[in-house]
C-alpha cells in the first residue's frame, strides 16, 4: 500500500502584521522539508506527522512525504507559499497512491482563500476522486464545509495545551486504514455554534472544556469512530470562525448527527464560561509582586498573553515588561522579546559588555488602536547563543526548537531573553539553553496563553494573567470584525 503523508499547518490571525511567507514554513531552511529528510525529522516525535508515520510503518505501507510545512501562527499566508505547498501535495495525489493522511491546522487563511485547508482538499479531491483522505486538525480549527466534505475521516485534538497531537493523527490514520480495507464505512456530520470561545478560557485543565472534551472521548468509547469539539480560533475575521463539532460514525448518519448535536448543545450551554475578563495591567503586576514576596522558592508567572506568538502575536510588545521594570520586581526572567536588530547589536558588542538598546515595539499593528512602544533598556549582555534546543515536553518532544540568534540582556533585577525567531515559551529549554534556570527565579514573564502550562505550570506557585498589548488582545472591541457571521456570542448579546 502506498500512502501520501503531508503537512500544511498554519493558524492564521487575520489581525497579525507578521508576514507568512514560504520562509516561515521552512524552519530556518531554504524550503520546507520533503521526502526522506522529513521522515527522518518527524519519525518518533510527539507530532501529527510522527503519529501518521507510526501508523504507516506498523501497516508496512510505503510512505510518500511530498512536504512537511508548518509555520508559527501569524498573518494571512502569502499566495506563493500556499501554492508551493498545495502543488506538492496535489502532485503526489495525482502521481497515484492508495490513501492520504494530512496534518492540517484547520484555521489557515491565505491572501486568496478564507478556508485554506478547504481549498487544498478541493484540489486533492479533484486530482484523485474517490481516494480516502484522513485529516488531523488542531482544536483551534475554524471549520468550513469543504474541509469536511472532501475528507473521509476527520479527527481533532482533545487537549489544550496540545499534548495529544500524535495520538490524534494515529486515530485518523488507523480509521483510514480500516476504511481502505473495507472494515468500516465512515459517515461524517459537522456543524458550528454561533460563539467565539475565548482562547484563555479554552484550556482542558479547566471547566468547561475539560468536561466537553471528556464527553467527546466518551463518545469515541461508545461507538463513535471519532468525535471532536473544536473550540476554534477567534482572532480570524472570517465567516466560520468559532466553535464547531465533527462526529464520524460507522455507516449511521443519524448517530453521527446526534453526537454532533449533543457536543454543540453542551458547548452552547457553557458559553458564558468561555468569556474572559481582564484586570488592569498595573494591578496585575502589583498583585504578582505581592505574591512573589509571599511565595519564595517557587516562581510566580506573569503571563503576557496579549502577545502570544502561538496565536499570531508579534512577540515584540513591551507593556508588561515595562510595567515589571517600573514596579521594580526583582529576580525576573522574561521570555521573550522578538527583536533581531537588538540581538545583532548585542552580538556585535559581545557577552559581558554594557549596552543601551531600544527593545521591541518596532512592528506596526494596524489592526490595533494603540501601538506598542519600544522600551529603552540599559544592561549587560549576559549571553549570546545560537538559539537551538531540543524540545523535551509532550508538544514537540523529539524536535529541535529554533529561536534564531538569541541574547540575554540583564538589567540586574531582570534578565530578558531577546530572540530572532518566534517561539512560544512552552518548553523550559527556552531558558535553560541560554543559562537561566527558571525554577530558581522569583518571577517568570512568559508571552503565552495556555501552552506554557506544559513546561512551566508545575514549577510555579502562582500565575498572574497580565493584559498587555498585542494582536491577541482580549478586548474584542479593539478589533474590527467585518467578516465573521453575526450574530455571534459574545460580540452580540444572545
Ligand atoms: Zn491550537
Amino acid at each position: 500500500m502506498r500512502i501520501v503523508v503531508a503537512q500544511m499547518s498554519h493558524e492564521t490571525n487575520t489581525f497579525s502584521p507578521v508576514v507568512t511567507d514560504l520562509a516561515r514554513f521552512s524552519g530556518g531552511r531554504e524550503r520546507p522539508l520533503e521526502g526522506e529528510a522529513a521522515v527522518r525529522t518527524f519519525r518518533g516525535t510527539a507530532s501529527c506527522l510522527g503519529g501518521f508515520l507510526k501508523v504507516c510503518e506498523e501497516a508496512g505501507a510505503e510512505v510518500v512525504l511530498p512536504v512537511a510545512a508548518g509555520a508559527p501562527p501569524s498573518g494571512p499566508v502569502e499566495d506563493g507559499a500556499f501554492e508551493h505547498i498545495a502543488d506538492r501535495i496535489v502532485a503526489a495525489a495525482r502521481a497515484g497512491c492508495d490513501a492520504m493522511m494530512l496534518d492540517l491546522h484547520g484555521a489557515m487563511v491565505t491572501r486568496s482563500y478564507e478556508d485554506g485547508e478547504g481549498e487544498l482538499l478541493r484540489r486533492v479531491r479533484s486530482a484523485a476522486p474517490g481516494m480516502p483522505i484522513a485529516v488531523a486538525l488542531d482544536m483551534h480549527a475554524n471549520l468550513f464545509d469543504s474541509m469536511v466534505q472532501n475528507a473521509t475521516v476527520v479527527t481533532g485534538y482533545h487537549t489544550y495545551p496540545h499534548v495529544d497531537m500524535d495520538s490524534t493523527a494515529e486515530r485518523a490514520g488507523r480509521l483510514l486504514l480500516r476504511a481502505v480495507r473495507g472494515e468500516i464505512d465512515p459517515v461524517i456530520a459537522w456543524g458550528n455554534a454561533p460563539m467565539l470561545p475565548h482562547v484563555m478560557r479554552q484550556g482542558t485543565d479547566d471547566s468547561p472544556n475539560r468536561e466537553l472534551q471528556a464527553r467527546a472521548r466518551e463518545m469515541e468509547r461508545d461507538g463513535a469512530l471519532a468525535a471532536s469539539l473544536f473550540t476554534g480560533f477567534p482572532h480570524a475575521d472570517i465567516p466560520n470562525a468559532g466553535l464547531s463539532a465533527v462526529a464520524v460514525a460507522d455507516g449511521d448518519r443519524g448517530r453521527a448527527e446526534a453526537w454532533r448535536d449533543e457536543l454543540l448543545a453542551r458547548a452552547w450551554q457553557a458559553r458564558e464560561s468561555f468569556v474572559y475578563r481582564t484586570e488592569p495591567l498595573e494591578q496585575s503586576v502589583a498583585r504578582a509582586k505581592e505574591l512573589g514576596a509571599r511565595n519564595p522558592g517557587k516562581p510566580v508567572i506573569l503571563l503576557d498573553h496579549y502577545d502570544n506568538t502561538a496565536s499570531g502575536g508579534t512577540m515584540d510588545t513591551t507593556e508588561v515588561l515595562a510595567e515589571i521594570l517600573r514596579q521594580g520586581l526583582e529576580d525576573v526572567a522574561a521570555f521573550g522579546i522578538f527583536d533581531p536588530e537588538a540581538v545583532e547589536r548585542m552580538a556585535v558588542v559581545g557577552a559581558g559588555s554594557e549596552v543601551t538598546v531600544s527593545l521591541g515595539g518596532k512592528m506596526p499593528m494596524p489592526a490595533l488602536r494603540e501601538q506598542s512602544r519600544p522600551v529603552e533598556v540599559t544592561g549587560r549582555v549576559k549571553r549570546i547563543a545560537d538559539g537551538r534546543f531540543p524540545a523535551t515536553v509532550a508538544m514537540s518532544r523529539g524536535l529541535t526548537m529554533n529561536m534564531g540568534t538569541t541574547a540575554v540582556l540583564s538589567t540586574g533585577p531582570v534578565d530578558i531573553v531577546v530572540i530572532s525567531r518566534h517561539v512560544e515559551p512552552f518548553d523550559p529549554g527556552c531558558f535553560t539553553s541560554v543559562g537561566i534556570d527558571p525554577t530558581r527565579r522569583r518571577f517568570l514573564m512568559l508571552k503565552s496563553r495556555v501552552h506554557y502550562r506544559v513546561g512551566f505550570r508545575g514549577m510555579a506557585s502562582e500565575v498572574v494573567e497580565c493584559a498587555g498589548r498585542g494582536v491577541c488582545t482580549s478586548d474584542y472591541s479593539e478589533l474590527a470584525f467585518r467578516r465573521v457571521r453575526r450574530p455571534i456570542y459574545p460580540l452580540d448579546p444572545m
